[in-house]
């Protein structure tokens, strides 16, 4: 119903003498301000300044560019960083408040530079440094080893940066991954996966995995992120005092780290989706997947889902893993819990990639990427009538090389279609950035967003993730609140 058919109800109603059209202003006012509090796609007077200063910020850009012979469209976001730095539309969308990242993975969260300078302290910390020999570990590989046993090939880390300053930036460009030319051809996810070799066994450490992920929340925090969610792989943590600590440490430090985030910022949220991988068998995944309800049974407000991941191109297909989804209605039954999936499907360009068609939609919640979706209309309509939200990531996909100029990005197709979808910065860390901004900023650059647009995405943030009804409630009502604080800060 629109505010012209309202209206039209209320002068039917009521006669009009003067009482009664008072009466009909007052109900009229008090309606739309009800619909509008609703119906986030109504916009207020302040927001509609807002959008006209948007789109004059990102103008701009658009003209210096072009009067710098700079072809924005196809320029690499790792070659943008700079430019988008500089500009007065980010500085803008850092302040802006952005609900939740609901697409994040252990490991690929937290800026790298931090983490070098951060292991670097740490005195048992290693790197690999033999780049002839790379059968067991990979050059540039860091790992912590007791004095003295550190296998041949690895150096003190604090050492190895000591001795030349070019090292940090050399082990940085190991540590992340930028797509300098967008025609180069490279193995993107082989390339991708060894970033996460070369830090993985350092993050199981407790000390370092305790302060990353502090670390990586305060930097979501800094840039008006609100909850968070990770896609977590379970690897056992160690350190002097135990080898081999049972998953559920992990689980109850990331709660005591939410905690005390929780101090200064009491709106801070954090869930964790219990992730396994695509191409283990299915007898190895059935066991994870057990373990996900276990864990869900003891902590069934923190962990929230299950899903898979790895490159999809190599990795089993969704429906090979079809008996574990069936069989979870038994381990409901057993745990007397219920898991969602959220998915990884269709981060793939092909028409032959189908796992988004395999996907048992009433038991998921949200895809990860699906960009291949919309290759297939009717599975599209299905992804709505479930209510299925998909998370997109713009720069993880310009860089893992699905979409190389981001006007062509499926997204705006599905933008156009009304199906919900949710702004993410996947592995920021890993892609050599921190916050949520630049994807806010390379997305409303190329898909002729509106701020109508903008907020539909970041209050979906919210209602599409997994926190309880009473935890939703709360974080809808901090988001609407700090929302209406930007504008008008951001208007002035
Ligand atoms: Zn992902």
């Amino acid at each position: 119903m629109c505010e012209f058919q309202l209206t039209m109800i209320i002068v039917k109603k009521f006669k009009p003498n003067q009482a009664r059209f008072t009466l009909s202003l007052i109900i009229l006012f008090s309606l739309s301000t009800f619909i509008y509090a609703q119906n986030p796609a109504s916009l207020s007077n302040d927001e509609q300044i807002l959008d006209k200063k948007l789109s004059l910020l990102k103008n701009n850009i658009l003209t210096n560019a072009e009067k710098e012979k700079l072809p924005i469209y196809s320029t690499t976001f790792s070659a943008l960083k700079p430019l988008i730095e500089n500009s007065e539309l980010y500085k803008t969308f850092q302040k802006m408040p952005k609900g939740g990242l609901l697409h994040s993975h252990s490991g690929g969260i937290a800026n790298a530079e931090w983490l070098v300078n951060k292991a670097a302290e740490y005195n048992n910390c290693y790197v690999f440094t033999n780049s002839e020999n790379q059968q067991n570990y990979l050059y540039g590989q860091l790992m912590i080893f007791k004095e003295n046993e550190a296998p041949t090939g690895f150096v003190k880390l604090k050492d190895f940066l000591k001795n030349n300053p070019n090292q940090k930036e050399k082990l940085l460009q190991l540590l992340t991954l930028k797509r300098n030319n967008l025609s180069e051809y490279l193995d993107y996810w082989v390339e991708f996966e060894k970033r996460f070799q070369r830090i993985g066994s350092l993050l199981t450490y407790r000390p370092i995995f305790k302060e990353y992920y502090k670390e990586a929340f305060q930097e979501l925090i800094n840039d008006n992120v609100q909850h968070v969610e990770i896609r977590y792989i379970f690897g056992q943590l160690f350190d002097e005092n135990k080898q081999d600590y049972p998953i559920e440490t992990a689980v109850l430090d990331l709660k005591e780290i939410e905690k005390q985030i929780q101090k200064t910022h009491p709106e801070f949220t954090l869930k964790i989706i219990y992730t396994s991988l695509k191409f283990l068998d299915k007898n190895m995944v059935e066991k994870e997947l057990e373990k996900a309800y276990r864990l869900k049974k003891e902590y069934p407000d923190f962990i929230t889902g299950f899903d898979l991941v790895a490159n999809e191109a190599t990795g089993n297909s969704v429906a090979y893993f079809n008996p574990l989804w069936k069989n979870m209605k038994n381990l409901e039954k057993k745990y007397g819990v219920n898991l969602p999936l959220y998915l990884h499907a269709g981060e793939s360009c092909s028409l032959y990639n189908q796992n988004i068609s395999e996907i048992p939609m009433e038991d998921n919640k949200r895809i990860g990427h699906a960009l291949n979706l919309i290759y297939f209309p009717k599975l599209m309509e299905k992804v709505k009538q479930h209510q299925n939200l998909i998370e997109v990531s713009p720069i993880s996909n310009q860089i893992l090389g699905y979409v190389s100029d981001l006007r062509n990005h499926p997204a705006r197709v599905l933008l156009a279609n009304n199906v919900n979808i949710s702004i993410n910065s996947d592995d920021p860390g890993v892609f050599g950035y921190d916050g949520l901004s630049y994807d806010f900023w390379m997305a409303y650059l190329n898909w002729d967003l509106t701020v109508k647009d903008l907020k539909k995405l970041i209050f979906n943030s919210i209602e599409f993730s997994s926190l309880n009804s009473s935890e939703k409630q709360k974080a809808k009502l901090h988001l609407q609140k700090e929302w209406t604080v930007f504008v008008k800060n951001s208007i002035q």
